[in-house]
């Protein structure tokens, strides 16, 4: 592809902004650029197989939706073109903001100041190279399923629960394990959540989905009990399912049926869903699930905006500190920061910590050296299959049992 074919797609609340962005890669030859004054509409260009930019140019600051924010909507689009964020801030938020996208394994070409020199800008994108596997990955990701697809995959039980297993940091011991919906596609193969969810909330499709998950795990976890394994079994929870009491008594319900102790049922409820919308029926709902003795737990910590006030009224058992603040922290100080915040916001407030994205043995060690209660992640087991489960805990057991994964303290 020729430089100048090159699609982009600029994102700043400021217009001026944009017209001069605009007008400095059209003086250097560029043809196909976009520009949006707001996340939302970027996404929508980006959702759109036409209008998909290969690079971004997003401002860091603005009202709605901030760049941060929005670089989670492009991880969970898969997003594989580059990123440049430009921004009047600091250089050391900048930097900040640099490290968090490199967490999220996007390509970044590196950021700009404003006001941006047209030589700089021009410099970067000099940069961008098309990113490998690109046409075919991205073809895959961004299919669009629609709600009677998805509705009918529901009914025909399509989707397939695997299971990520949690150990504890300090003895290896498997505790748990979370629930990760995939839809076996009788045509596409395996799909992944990201595909699929959103849909099933806006089409009012994520009642029924959450309950045929959780009537899946909780049978299963019936399945591990009766076989001497008391795992303690996670789900995710969609904000939309807190809307009625029926999902109360759904939970309550499933858990008699299959005789299982609240305690070994949690609920993962994200930070950012938490902290948005009017959150007054869900919280209801949470705690009385808590009185009941479920597990509450707040998934993808760092990415919202949760105060101590606001962790504090709310009764959670467990926090999940997000995946983009544990896997190399051990190396980048920014991270570390955040992770340690949030390790300690949750032993002050009496929750056990769970660190997600634990990919490697260096993310390992450095867990056990801050004390972190629980590990989740490839480097611990990749989500299994329930049929692969037991044979996985028992290649765990020698691994831990070999020595090597335990510090000498521990
Ligand atoms: P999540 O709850 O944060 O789940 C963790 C995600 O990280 C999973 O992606 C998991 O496969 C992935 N992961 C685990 N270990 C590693 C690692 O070491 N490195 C990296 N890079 N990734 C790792 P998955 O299965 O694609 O799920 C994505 C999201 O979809 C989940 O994020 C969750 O928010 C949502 N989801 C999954 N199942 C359900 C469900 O049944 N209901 C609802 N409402 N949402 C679900
Ligand atoms: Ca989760
Ligand atoms: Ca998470």
């Amino acid at each position: 592809m020729e430089a100048a074919d090159l699609k982009i797609l600029l994102v700043d609340d400021d217009t001026f902004m944009l017209k001069l962005l605009t007008k400095m890669l059209v003086n250097h030859g560029f043809k196909s650029i976009e520009a949006c004054d707001n996340g939302p509409d970027a996404l929508k260009k980006i959702d759109h197989p036409q209008t998909r930019p290969d690079l971004i140019l997003l401002d860091l600051n603005m009202p709605d939706m901030d760049g941060i924010e929005f670089v989670r909507y492009l991880v969970e689009r898969r997003y594989q073109g580059s990123l440049v964020l430009v921004s009047g801030e600091d250089e050391r938020m900048l930097k900040t903001a640099e490290k968090l996208v490199h967490a999220h394994q996007i390509t970044m070409l590196g950021y700009l100041h404003k006001p941006v020199s047209p030589d700089k800008l021009v410099n970067l994108i000099k940069k961008w190279v098309p990113s490998e596997g690109n046409q075919q990955v991205s073809s895959v990701a961004k299919k669009n399923y629609d709600a009677a697809a998805l509705k009918s995959a529901i009914s025909n039980r399509e989707l397939v629960n695997y299971y990520q297993p949690k150990v504890a940091v300090k003895t290896g011991a498997v505790t748990g394990a979370e629930t990760l919906v995939r839809w076996q596609h009788p045509t596409d193969g395996l799909v992944f959540p990201d595909q699929f969810i959103k849909t099933a909330e806006q089409e009012g499709l994520i009642n029924d989905l959450t309950s045929l998950v959780l009537s899946q795990a909780l049978a299963q976890a019936r399945v591990w009990y009766e076989s001497g394994y008391v795992l303690r079994v996670a789900i995710n929870v969609s904000m939309d399912n807190l809307a009625s009491l029926n999902f109360q008594d759904l939970v309550v319900n499933l858990a008699i049926e299959n005789g299982l102790s609240p305690q070994n049922i949690v609920l993962e409820v994200t930070e950012s869903q938490l902290m948005s919308a009017d959150a007054r029926v869900p919280l209801e709902i949470l705690t009385r699930l808590r009185l009941k003795r479920f597990h509450l737990s707040i998934d993808d910590f760092g990415t919202g905006h949760s105060s101590m006030a606001q962790l504090r009224d709310i009764p959670f058992d467990e926090l999940k500190i997000d995946q983009g603040f544990v896997h190399r922290a051990w190396a980048d100080e920014t991270l570390r920061a955040i992770y340690d915040a949030s390790l300690s916001m949750a032993k002050q407030l009496g929750m056990e910590v769970v660190a997600e994205g634990v990919a490697d043995e260096k993310d390992w060690f450095f867990l056990q050296q801050t004390g972190c209660d629980y590990a989740q992640g490839n480097f611990v087991s990749k989500p299994l299959l329930a049929d692969d489960f037991v044979s996985w805990m028992h290649a765990w057991g020698d691994r831990v049992r070999q020595g090597k994964l335990l510090s000498d303290s521990a």
